[in-house]
């Protein structure tokens, strides 16, 4: 076995249960962060608008006082600091017109504490104390913790914390790579991708399915005045589903992802200009959201890393789709609109993303040799 270690940083997000008064003392924390964030971006923005050069503003955001005595609160602070600072930048080079301001009644607020006390079931942070926590997977062992943010989401609805860690793993041994385990996966919109054998994933687009719902909630809250009780009610059901459709896409790519690498020693995507895709054909970017295909190559890519295997991203200037995979004649571009394709030189008749992921199989295992 090799006895390497190698570092990654893993997110691990807890529920928390305050009572009543730690919600208020929460809420007071979020406040605080909120009120300097607001203070800096009025600098940045007034600033902006009477011409000063970056320089002198960086300065006065850098000098304005920062509105707690207690030490515990800077590094927040200074984060939120940070974080008016690449906005300024923005702002400073035109790519945005102003700084908004943070109100109060948004979909999640946050505030970052360096260190606080972990213990089973309880997480500890100055000023508020002891937070019941819904602690439902352990902590990895040689684990550093970086910082921890307490959140407070779906508009007051649900609280908790994202422990971000440093993590030392084992290095995986590489893997022996066979011809006949390589998988070429093309993306297509309904399913997500389908692979060199023909197959479609099948990806169930849980978006689409909660649609209807979403839509239901959005429109019950424009009838109320924004920030009422009513409001935030119909709000908070609305944020909760999207959280949900959320986390059964990442359920459902996790699975995915692991039954690939479980399956083949190496897999070989294309790499998509989804920006760019987006922007050609608008009526594509529901889907392409609701698929998420970058997220999903991202975790295949981390968890093949694990196993000693590798992803292999096939250049998107590849015209996969206009060779045919069976004896390699170019058959020019194919609109979008041909589903299945016949080759006039070897006669065969495949179906277009079929005929792609062979054609991603073979360059990415080029790619390797
Ligand atoms: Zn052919």
């Amino acid at each position: 076995m090799n006895s390497k270690f190698e570092t990654v940083f893993r997110t691990y997000s807890y529920r928390l249960y305050p009572t009543k008064m730690q919600q208020l003392e929460l809420k007071a924390l979020f406040d605080l962060q909120d009120h300097a964030f607001n203070d800096w971006a009025d600098l940045a923005n007034r600033g902006v608008a009477q011409g000063k050069n970056f320089e002198t503003i960086q300065n006065e955001i850098e000098a304005h006082e920062m509105q707690t005595k207690r030490r515990e609160d800077h590094y927040a602070l200074s984060v939120t600091r940070k974080h008016v600072l690449a906005l300024a930048r923005r702002l400073y080079d035109q790519k945005i017109e102003r700084i908004r301001f943070r109100l109060p009644n948004r979909e999640q607020r946050s505030f970052t504490y360096k260190t606080v006390g972990i213990s089973e079931h309880h997480l500890v942070i100055p000023s508020v104390g002891t937070i019941a926590m819904c602690d439902h997977r352990p902590l990895p062992v040689h684990a550093t913790l970086c910082y921890a943010k307490i959140l407070v989401d779906c508009y007051g609805a649900v609280y908790r914390v994202d422990l971000l860690l440093s993590v030392a793993i084992p290095v995986a041994e590489p893997q022996p790579v066979h011809y006949e385990n390589v998988v070429g996966l093309d993306y297509t919109q309904d399913g997500l991708y389908v692979t060199n054998t023909g197959e479609n994933a099948g990806y169930p687009g849980y978006r689409k399915l909660a649609q209807d719902k979403l839509r239901r909630y959005h429109r019950a809250a424009a009838r109320f005045r924004p920030g009422s009780r009513r409001w935030y009610k119909q709000k908070q059901r609305a944020a909760k589903l999207e959280r949900h459709v959320v986390q059964q896409r990442r359920n459902w790519q996790y699975q995915q992802a692991h039954k690939l690498c479980k399956e083949h020693d190496a897999i070989c995507v294309e790499t998509l200009d989804l920006v760019g895709m987006k922007q050609t054909n608008p009526s594509l970017a529901p889907k392409l959201n609701d698929n998420a295909c970058a997220a999903f190559f991202r975790k295949l890519e981390q968890i093949l890393h694990q196993n000693g295997k590798k992803l292999i991203r096939v250049d998107a200037q590849f015209p996969s789709s206009q060779i045919c995979s069976c004896c390699g004649a170019y058959l020019g571009k194919q609109p979008l609109s041909v589903k299945s394709i016949t080759c006039p030189h070897c006669g065969v008749t495949i179906r277009r993303d079929h005929n792609a992921a062979r054609n991603i199989r073979d360059e990415g295992f080029r790619h390797l040799e």
